[in-house]
């Protein structure tokens, strides 16, 4: 869409009027989303007037015209404009009345010339003056360009712009469009695992787009549709999830923009009335505190345990000293008891727990960020799974609560 504005007037020309109209305009199409290419200054002449509006009509979309709507000699925009489309002047009862109107209360004499002012071109759209007697006209062409024709005094050229003009311009132009995006959130997956597995995806991507972005902990991918409705941008964004499902679906945890691991695992908890408690070493009640912050978690998280001493394991969960002695603290056997017996306590559907080295010391001859994690759960045999973990004391311990929430998640997905 490419629009160039013509300011006519031989006072303008010759500089004894500057030009405020095309400014103004030109802001205007602007806002309207609509690109200027061109502006031209002309003066009141016939065959110059042809020449620039035709070369305008043979390079822009639309024209619009400022000045020489009035009633007087040199005002000829109009007639000029019709006879080069070759279309008719109409007149316009309701201007034409007003004028009529006007001339029986000052009691001046109507004149032919007047009558002017009340024509536009045939088979266009008529722009009312509010603040004056010249109307204008919006023609569309079907086969070359749209033409505006706008009077020249400000005062009555910004008013029938802003409430005439642009709501229509608005309307022939602008494409409906209505953008919808949708947030897809990944947990397990790198960000360059990720983008490689979608790569071909995201190099054709037109609609949607498709916008990856590493956060701490996960990647999100931002999915941007346009369409002619919000349903038909849904439908898009639909098309595109369940593609991006069938790859990696596995990784996808959750949609929306603050929508975290631990509120999916909470909500799904609070959907299907399932309780859950935990017993925690080295992440001293990490765990508990993410759950803590997830609205409505007290619905399914009775209460829990920290026990980080090795006395505290025995004391509170009753885990056999035997174990730990034998087994050691960092071990598969740790967590499964510690999961099974918190669970136990607390009577709960679940209970996560976490035994590990957070570093930066070994322990027991383990690295930093060996951690054991268990999973009880109701009338089934406790599980334990061993995770490796990178980064500093703080960055093991948080990432030991992530492993869980999303070990809790695949097993509350069930089976794929
Ligand atoms: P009128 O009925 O008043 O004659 P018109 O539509 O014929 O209106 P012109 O005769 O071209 O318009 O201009 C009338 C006056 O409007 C000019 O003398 C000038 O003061 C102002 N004007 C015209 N064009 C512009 C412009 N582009 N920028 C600023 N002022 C303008
Ligand atoms: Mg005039």
């Amino acid at each position: 869409m490419q629009a160039e504005i013509i300011a006519v007037g031989t006072e303008i020309l010759l500089g004894q009027v500057v030009d405020t109209n095309s400014a103004y305009i030109a802001q205007g199409l602007a806002d309207a989303g609509i690109e200027v290419y061109y502006h031209s200054l002309v003066g009141d002449n016939a065959d110059r007037l042809t020449t620039v509006v035709n070369q305008a009509r043979s390079r822009s979309d639309l024209v619009v015209i400022s000045g020489g709507l009035g009633p007087t000699k040199d005002d000829l925009t109009k007639q000029t404009v019709a006879q080069l489309l070759g279309v008719k002047l109409v007149e316009d009862a309701p201007a034409m009345a007003k004028i009529q109107r006007h001339f029986a209360t000052t009691g001046q004499k109507l004149t032919p010339n007047n009558r002017l002012q009340a024509l536009y071109l045939a088979g266009s759209t008529l722009l009312k003056n509010s603040t004056g007697m010249a109307v204008g006209s919006f023609y569309r062409d079907p086969h070359g360009a749209d033409l505006m024709l706008l009077p020249g005094p400000p005062s009555e050229l910004e008013p029938m712009f802003e409430n005439e003009a642009l709501p229509r311009l608005k309307q022939a132009y602008r494409r409906q469009e209505f953008l919808v995006s949708r947030v897809l959130r990944f947990f397990g997956i790198g960000e360059a695992e990720l983008v490689t597995q979608l790569a071909d995806l995201i190099d054709e991507q037109t609609n949607p787009t498709i916008a990856p972005y590493a956060k701490v902990n996960e990647v999100t991918l931002r999915l941007t549709a346009a369409a002619s409705s919000t349903a038909a941008g849904n439908q898009l964004l639909d098309d595109m999830t369940a593609t991006i499902q069938n790859r990696v679906g596995d990784f996808l945890y959750g949609y929306g923009d603050d929508n975290s691991l631990a509120q999916v695992v909470v909500n799904t908890l609070i959907d299907w009335h399932l309780t859950i408690t935990a017993a925690e070493s080295l992440t001293a009640g990490k765990f508990q505190s993410t759950l803590g912050d997830v609205p409505g978690v007290s619905a399914v998280f009775p209460g829990g345990f920290v026990t980080y001493a090795n006395d505290a394991k025995r004391d509170l969960l009753g885990i056999p000293q035997q174990v730990i002695d034998t087994d050691g603290v960092v071990s598969e056997h740790t967590a499964q008891e510690m999961a099974e017996r918190s669970r136990e306590k607390l009577n709960t559907d679940f209970a996560l727990s976490f035994t590990g080295v957070a570093g930066p010391d070994a322990l027991e001859g383990q690295p930093a960020g060996t951690v054991w994690l268990g999973l009880a759960q109701r009338n089934q045999a406790p599980q334990a799974k061993l995770v490796h973990l990178t980064g500093n004391r703080a960055k093991v311990r948080e990432r030991a609560v992530m492993q869980a929430l999303d070990w809790l998640r695949r097993v509350l997905r069930g089976p794929k």
